[in-house]
């Protein structure tokens, strides 16, 4: 049967997401065992321990529907943060939450500014609404905030800065930010300031995007999410901080329990686990130092990054990808982001960090 026709042609036209393989089903077809897996930015440390005690608490009440207010977790954001309760929203991910805002302000044939090397979640929900995405390269591997202000129309109604951008690790400093906010038009759109790896940033001039806004003529939505530091990936729960009027629209399109019961217990638990979220800045710090100290001797250029990834060029990124593959290492290539002499690696524990230079180092010898 060809559905074609019936298949609207912004949507025939777009390109997936690649899936990843689960690693069970890599190592049969490679006929390997105990592979790592160092290519979603996942925390090595595992969940917080708080939050897996808030889960198993929680199990016996999973027949009853989840508190679809996320009353709780809302609260205790909007304390930490200083922000009222009403300026927070809770996502399955901050994944949906990025497609909450193009489904709530996007029209068809509106425009999206976001940077070409970024985030690709931006450019398909954007498509995936009939909307279009004006793409601005990166400068240097970081978003050319100058140009991509310059990139607005007046059909431009949404601007993505991922900060730090996701795949190059790389951030916009405050100025730069602030800067950005005075060049955009006031009360024509919104910007949505992707701060996933927020958490990991202890350069003194990353801005904070909740309290840096400007005179607030840009209504600006951060993201956070609780799969990076908090270790939370398989739950899919982040949030969102924007003035409550944006708020309030996205909410009128939310599923009424979009985040799961499970996910709303273990993200609070985890705000509270010091030790956890210490212990894994701890971690990152150690094997980013490992990491680069070691590219630096294996003469291999890298972006220098300030999240708990980096991007490394390697030459073939995709042999290489695959060469690591077959010795049980999963990293990310990142021909699909256009670099194709790079590969991306996620900082591991301090033996995961090890293993994947002893591999990189022969993955190397094998395919120059
Ligand atoms: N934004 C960026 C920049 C990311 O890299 C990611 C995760 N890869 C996300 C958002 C989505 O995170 P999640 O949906 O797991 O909260």
């Amino acid at each position: 049967m060809d559905i074609r026709p019936l298949v609207p042609e912004w949507i025939r036209t777009l390109q997936p997401y690649p899936p990843g393989k689960p690693i069970e089903e890599l190592e049969r077809e490679l006929g390997i065992a105990g592979s790592i897996k160092l290519a979603s930015n996942e925390n090595p440390l595992g969940p917080s321990p708080r939050a897996l005690a808030a889960i198993t608490a929680a199990l016996p009440r999973l027949h009853l529907y989840p508190d679809g207010s996320a009353f709780y977790l809302r609260r205790a954001l909007a304390e930490r943060l200083r922000v009222s309760a009403e300026e927070i929203l809770v996502g399955n991910g901050s994944n949906e939450i990025i497609e909450l805002v193009v489904r709530t302000f996007l029209r068809p044939r509106d425009e999206a500014v976001m940077a070409d090397q970024a985030f690709v979640i931006y450019r398909m929900v954007t498509q995936a609404v009939a909307a279009i995405p004006r793409v601005v390269p990166l400068r240097a591997f970081t978003h050319d905030l100058e140009a991509m202000a310059e990139a607005v129309t007046p059909r431009t109604r949404l601007v993505f800065v991922a900060n730090p951008n996701n795949p190059t690790g790389t951030m916009v400093g405050r100025d730069a930010w602030r800067a950005f906010l005075r060049a955009l038009p006031p009360r024509q759109l919104l910007v949505v300031a992707d701060d996933a790896y927020a958490d990991y940033v202890e350069h003194p001039e990353y801005p904070d995007t909740i309290t840096d806004r400007g005179d607030g003529s840009v209504p600006v939505i951060t993201l956070r999410t609780f799969s990076k530091l908090y270790g939370l990936a398989g739950l899919r729960i982040g949030y969102a901080v924007a003035p409550a009027p944006v708020i309030e629209a996205m909410q009128r399109i939310r599923q009424p329990f979009n985040v799961n019961a499970l996910a709303l217990v273990a993200a609070q638990a985890a705000l509270d686990d010091a030790e956890h979220v210490r212990r894994t800045l701890e971690v990152n710090r150690q094997g980013m130092t490992t990491l680069t100290d070691a590219f630096r001797r294996m003469e291999l250029p890298f972006v220098p990054s300030v999240t708990n990834f980096v991007l490394v060029r390697v030459g073939r990124g995709l042999a290489v990808y695959e060469a690591l593959l077959r010795r049980g290492v999963i990293v990310r290539p990142m021909d699909g982001y256009g670099f194709p002499e790079y590969i991306r690696v996620t900082i591991g524990l301090p033996e995961e960090n090890a293993r994947f230079l002893a591999a990189l180092e022969d993955a190397l010898r094998e395919v120059r």
